[in-house]
């Protein structure tokens, strides 16, 4: 591709191609009822904040159609609903209102369903008084939440996998901004996980023998952006986060050369949102990566993957990277953190 203009035509194609892949898989029954909430997301927000009509409409015409699949399995919140399906009905309750489908009474059923749990149970921890844990592990092959601390699972002695802070930060992050955003206080407010960013510096450097931590720093930064930018709504100025921008420029070039085109995706599109255009060397290296390493079947990684979630995961954090957003301005979508950036940009 000799020039931004082409690659970005060139993109038109890849990123149709990916959204097939995505819906096939998406109305398969097995995939449906383990991601159906994650996948109306995608829709939703593609068709919420792309540039390009036709791209706009397809996919909003699909989160409809999912959506309405999802309603009729999930017509209410059940008065015993667990904390994870509270979140599932946040989500996707999220993702309509982004292409104007409210629903009045079910906000109202979940506000009631996230009073019964407390913020250790839907985040696990409490971010009013504790920065994020460094001692919770992922849920055991077995299917057990252990508590915090455990090193094996008490159910049937596993040895557990610890998430790191930065992963269990990012999912505190989106699920209390996406929460607040449908009126819900899902164990804590937006800002009392966001207030943290200070601890969370510096970042790590590069990878080392640690590649996953450096992931999941990478991945908490992107959603630093997606929750002030209410998901590719607004850019985003770099003087309002200036570590954060530098710390994401200076992952780009190692995300292609270790063939990882799902933290390429997000930090493609989140360095758009600081304002990158598709003209700069780093956007163009990253598209062109994207482009080129496409599978036949539309998706991105690994094909012989068997966790279709994760193919899903990359294939959409693709999509988001090389598509183009009508940006409705620059600001952010909690204007009263400008001050506290301020503050910490120092
Ligand atoms: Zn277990």
């Amino acid at each position: 591709m000799s020039n931004a203009r082409d690659q970005i035509a060139g993109s038109e194609t890849s990123i149709k191609r990916g959204l097939d892949f995505i819906y096939r898989v998406a109305i398969t029954t097995d995939c449906f009822d383990s991601y159906g909430n994650l996948l109306i997301c995608c829709f939703a927000l593609v068709g919420a904040t792309s540039r390009d009509p036709s791209l706009r409409q397809l996919a909003r015409s699909r989160a409809k159609k999912l959506a309405q699949r999802w309603g009729r399995a999930h017509p209410s919140v059940p008065p015993d609903a667990s904390s994870d399906l509270v979140l599932d009905f946040v989500l996707v309750r999220y993702a309509l209102s982004r292409i104007g489908l409210r629903d009045l009474a079910l906000n109202a059923q979940m506000r009631t369903a996230a009073k019964r749990f407390s913020a250790q149970d839907l985040l696990g921890f409490n971010p009013v008084s504790e920065p994020p844990a460094n001692d919770l592990s992922y849920a055991c092959d077995c299917g057990l939440k252990n508590q915090r601390g455990r090193t094996f699972c008490k159910q049937c002695r596993r040895r557990l996998e610890i998430q790191s802070r930065y992963r269990v930060w990012m999912r505190a992050l989106a699920s209390t901004y996406v929460s607040g955003r449908c009126g819900i206080l899902l164990g804590a407010r937006y800002l009392d996980v966001l207030k943290w960013l200070p601890t969370m510096r510096p970042f790590p450097v590069c990878a080392g023998e640690n590649v996953e931590f450096l992931r999941d720093a990478i991945y908490a930064v992107t959603h630093i952006v997606y929750t002030l930018n209410d998901y590719g709504t607004y850019r985003l100025r770099p003087s309002w986060l200036p570590r954060e921008f530098a710390f994401l420029k200076a992952n780009v070039a190692s995300a292609c050369e270790r063939k990882d085109p799902e933290l390429l995706g997000e930090l493609l599109d989140s360095l758009k949102a600081f304002g990158l255009r598709a003209s700069h060397p780093l956007i163009m290296r990253g598209t062109g990566y994207l482009v080129a390493e496409q599978n036949e079947d539309g998706s991105w990684g690994d094909p012989d993957e068997e966790n279709i979630r994760t193919r899903c995961h990359t294939t959409w954090t693709a999509i988001d990277g090389l598509r183009t957003y009508a940006w409705r301005g620059e600001r952010l979508s909690r204007p009263e953190v400008k001050s506290m950036l301020k503050r910490w940009a120092k």
